[in-house]
């Protein structure tokens, strides 16, 4: 009996102590990463369904290992989560962000807005709005441009300090969408308080919205809710052109995904889609 009780619980710890190092190894790769400026910024275009045009682009972190390649944020975004790094990683993604932004702005192409990923670690931070104004100020400029994205969960896990912290951030002329918005749990009366501007309308729902009456009838309250507290609505992963026109009968605002574009590296962004407004 001692035999075969024995032998599960060896394998059992030597997979844990593997997938421990695992981990580590990660970690002290992701520290690296952020040291030899490894994290990049790839941008996705959102644009205006009533008028076809380029409202903003959202930067989304990709880390570029050497060895493998780009590895997307699922991928290293939890370990961020986990190590306490992502203050880091975010701070310099909140920083690249505005510079590429101003250099935009300052060379009078396009003028599109940035929205900037933030996690809940960073939000939760008391620090954060310290962090942004500092940010500003390197930079000179009050980015009115500028636009940050927090998860609906986020937000939700502490109503009182989020409210605060988002106050103080829109009072910099920063706005602020809830990202992921129908995913998380917040209740009609929560929506009306928070101090934000826009609401994200996640793609599992732009997915059912052409998959059953359910779907369409949800996307559609949710447009029509986020209208009469006189917020901007976008819909995420939209990848086909009935979902666009579908959208655009429901008077969403801006669309973002696969149709127009996937997210691209800062210099073809600026190849692709801003440059040749100069021209108009
Ligand atoms: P998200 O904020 O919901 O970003 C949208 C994700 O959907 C992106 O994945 C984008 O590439 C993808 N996407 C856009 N259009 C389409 C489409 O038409 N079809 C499909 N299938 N996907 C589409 P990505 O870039 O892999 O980012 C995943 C998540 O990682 C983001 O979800 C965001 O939560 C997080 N993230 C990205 N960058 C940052 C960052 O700088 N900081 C933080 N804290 N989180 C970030
Ligand atoms: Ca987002
Ligand atoms: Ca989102
Ligand atoms: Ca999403």
């Amino acid at each position: 009996k001692a035999k075969t009780s024995g032998f599960p619980y060896l394998f059992y710890t030597q997979k844990m102590t593997e997938a421990m190092a695992h981990k580590l190894s990660l970690e002290n790769q992701l520290r690296q990463a952020l040291d030899n400026e490894e994290f990049v910024l790839h941008y996705q275009p959102k644009v205006n369904l009533a008028s076809g045009k380029l409202t903003s682009a959202e930067a989304l972190i990709r880390w570029n290992d050497p060895r493998t390649g780009l590895v997307p944020p699922a991928r290293f975004i939890p370990i961020l989560e986990e190590t306490g790094l992502i203050n880091d990683v975010g701070r310099w993604a909140l920083h690249k962000a505005i510079d590429d932004y101003l250099r935009w702005h300052n060379a009078g192409l396009a003028a599109v807005r940035v929205a900037v990923n933030v996690s809940p670690l960073q939000l939760r931070d008391r620090g954060f709005s310290g962090q942004i104004l500092q940010a500003i100020d390197i930079h000179e400029q009050a980015p009115s441009g500028l636009e940050l994205e927090i998860t609906e969960s986020l937000i939700m896990a502490d109503v009182k300090h989020s409210i605060a912290s988002l106050q103080t951030i829109r009072a910099m002329g920063i706005s602020i969408a809830i990202d992921d918005f129908g995913t998380g749990f917040s209740s009609l009366s929560y929506l009306s308080k928070l101090p934000v501007d826009t609401l994200k309308i996640d793609r599992s729902f732009v997915i059912e919205m052409t998959e059953s009456s359910e779907g369409l009838l949800l996307v559609s309250t949710i447009i029509n809710l986020a209208h009469s507290l006189k917020l901007k609505v976008v819909a995420e992963g939209v990848e086909t052109e009935e979902q666009a026109s579908m959208l655009r009968r429901l008077h969403c605002d801006e669309m973002q995904g696969y149709l127009f574009s996937k997210p691209v590296p800062g210099e073809i962004f600026e190849t692709r889609f801003l440059s040749p407004l100069l021209l108009k």
